[in-house]
C-alpha cells in the first residue's frame, strides 16, 4: 500500500520535476521573452494602438483597419530583418515603408507622435504566460537556482524580472541582460550558468528561440533543454542525432508543471 502511494506520487510529479531528477539538473537558465512573458502580444498591442492613433490624428485617407493591417505587415518585415531596435525606431522604419516615396510634408509631426506614443512602452512589462510564475515557485521549493538570460535593455529586463520577484515575496532573481546591439550567444549562456554557480552541463535551458536559446546553449555545453513550441525537425542532424543532448518540446511552460 505504501509502495502504491509512492508510485502514484511519482507518476503525478510535474514534468519539470521528472526532467530535473532524471538528468541531475542543478540549475535553470531561462529565456524571458515569449518563454515566460507574453512579449509578442505586448508589442502588437502597442503597435496596433499607435497605428489607430496615427489614423485618427492625421486624418489619413485610409480605413483604420486597413492602415493597421498595412503597418502590421511592414512591422513584420522589420522584424524579419532580425535587427533588434528600440520600438520607436522599428515603428518609424515601418512608417517609412508605408509612405515610401510619398512622404507627407508634415512628416516631422508623425515622428514626434511616434516617439511620444511609445514613451511608456519600456516602463511596463508584458503579462506572465500562464504557469510561468508557478515554475519559479516550484524551483524555490526545490531549492534549484535559476537565472534569466534575456536580450533586451537592462532597465526593461529589470522591470520584467521585478514583477516575478513580487510573486516570489521579494526574493531576488538574478538576470543576465544582454544588450540589444549584441546577441544571446554561447558566451551569454555560459556566463548565466556561472552567475548561479552551476556547471553549464548541469543546467536546464528553457527557451523558445532556436537561434537565440537552443543552439547557443548547446554550443555552450548545455545538454538538457526545453524548447517552447519547438520542432525537432528544425534541428541540425548532428544535434538531433546526438544521444547526449536531450530536448523536450512543449507548447508552453504551463505544460512543465
Ligand atoms: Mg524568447
Amino acid at each position: 500500500m505504501q509502495e502504491e502511494a509512492t508510485i502514484e506520487k511519482e507518476a503525478s510529479a510535474p514534468f519539470l520535476v521528472q526532467i530535473i531528477k532524471e538528468n541531475d539538473i542543478q540549475g535553470l537558465v531561462l529565456d524571458l521573452d515569449n518563454t515566460f512573458l507574453m512579449t509578442n502580444e505586448y508589442y502588437w498591442y502597442w503597435q496596433d494602438a499607435c497605428s489607430v492613433y496615427i489614423v485618427e490624428n492625421f486624418g489619413l485617407n485610409i480605413a483604420q483597419e486597413d492602415f493597421v493591417e498595412k503597418m502590421s505587415y511592414n512591422l513584420h518585415l522589420e522584424y524579419d530583418e532580425k535587427r533588434l531596435l528600440p520600438i520607436q525606431q522599428k515603428y518609424q522604419n515601418a512608417l517609412d515603408r508605408y509612405f515610401f516615396e510619398n512622404i507627407p510634408e508634415n512628416y516631422r509631426s508623425y515622428r514626434k507622435v511616434v516617439k511620444k506614443f511609445f514613451e511608456d512602452f519600456y516602463k511596463g512589462s508584458p503579462e506572465f504566460i500562464e504557469g510561468s510564475d508557478s515554475v519559479l515557485k516550484l524551483m524555490c521549493e526545490l531549492e534549484i537556482p535559476f537565472i534569466f538570460n534575456s536580450n533586451a535593455q537592462y532597465d526593461w529586463t529589470r522591470i520584467k524580472v521585478e514583477n516575478y520577484e513580487e510573486e516570489l515575496n521579494g526574493r531576488k532573481i538574478p538576470f543576465n541582460a544582454v544588450d540589444i546591439d549584441k546577441r544571446k550567444d554561447a558566451k551569454t549562456w555560459s556566463e548565466s550558468a556561472q552567475m548561479i554557480s552551476v556547471p553549464i552541463g548541469k543546467t536546464l535551458t528553457i527557451g523558445d528561440s532556436l537561434y537565440a536559446d537552443i543552439l547557443p546553449a548547446i554550443e555552450a555545453g548545455c545538454r538538457n533543454l526545453v524548447w517552447i513550441k519547438g520542432d525537432l525537425d528544425k534541428l541540425p542532424p548532428e544535434i538531433r542525432d546526438d544521444p547526449s543532448i536531450h530536448i523536450w518540446c512543449v507548447d508552453s511552460v504551463k505544460d512543465l508543471i
